[in-house]
């Protein structure tokens, strides 16, 4: 039994300089991949499917798969909505039964976002789940706004949130220059809060250098979804390739993708635990 919170893992992670992978997932494939790392590594590890599934069915329907591989887990496994758009997928996602949710109001203005990613933080805690946010704002294109460290104390205090997504130079997606990260601003905002856990978004493609000095700096939660669903597709493609025209059934093929993709995880995870 091994379905956790974030509270379970972050604040141990943000004290001890290392930092938990989040790896976005979208079928049973991929998620079974990030458990297999997380076994590999003995390492916790975050589960977490973005906010455009929990529109569908999608969501709901893969938290009955992920509450099976989380129990039968021997690591600690927590269920996250990732980029929550509005209080409906918040709810759909409490009530699938993922253990964290992350609200995204970070386009809107301070105070807009505050109240509204409150009421997520409320909404988590009285489900007996966690909560992130976000101030400042990660870019998704070529918007991107750096967090600054006052706000960051006064979200911080407004919300309650239990790890707070920080904007210090990564984007979403592949780059097309290489990022250049503040790290000084992620070292000044992990100083005024000195036990909030604190999460890396737009992991994919970062220089692994600038990640390892952000762990340093307070970050404990890294979002991985780019780079591990491109592995994901590569990897399918490559058998695809081999298997030439030929009748293979469907869990045979997978199963070398998803040793490509645990892989890849393992690999990440090893590096986020300073290894
Ligand atoms: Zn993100």
């Amino acid at each position: 039994m091994a379905l956790v919170t974030m509270n379970e893992i972050l604040p141990a992670a943000r004290k001890e300089k290392r930092a938990i992978g989040a790896f976005n997932i979208a079928n049973y494939e991929t998620a079974l991949a990030v458990l297999k790392a997380a076994e590999a590594e003995k390492s916790p590890v975050i589960i977490q499917v973005y906010m455009r599934l929990f529109n569908t069915d999608k969501a709901a329907d893969l938290a009955g798969m992920l509450l099976r591989l989380a129990h039968r887990s021997n690591q600690p496994i927590a269920l996250h909505l990732d980029h929550g758009e509005n209080l409906d997928q918040v709810m759909v996602a409490l009530r699938a039964g993922y253990t964290s949710v992350m609200l995204d109001c970070s386009r809107l203005p301070f105070k807009e976002n505050a109240e509204a990613t409150a009421l997520a933080v409320r909404l988590a805690h009285a489900a007996g789940a966690t909560a992130e946010g976000e101030i400042g704002h990660v870019a998704q294109g070529d918007e991107t706004s750096l967090t600054s460290v006052d706000e960051a104390v006064a979200f911080a205090e407004a919300t309650k949130v239990d790890a707070l997504a920080v904007s210090i130079g990564t984007a979403h997606g592949y780059y097309k220059a290489e990022p250049k990260l503040d790290i000084q601003r992620c070292k000044d905002i992990a100083d005024a809060l000195p036990d909030l856990p604190l999460v890396l978004h737009g992991g994919s493609g970062t220089p692994l250098e600038a990640v390892r000095e952000s762990i340093h700096c307070g970050i404990a939660k890294i979002n991985i979804a780019t780079e591990f669903m491109d592995t994901y597709l590569k990897s399918a493609r490559a058998e695809l390739e081999k298997l030439d025209g030929k009748f293979l059934p469907v869990d045979k093929f997978y199963d070398p993708v998803v040793d490509a993709c645990a892989a890849h995880a393992s690999r990440l995870i090893r590096f986020f635990a300073g290894k």
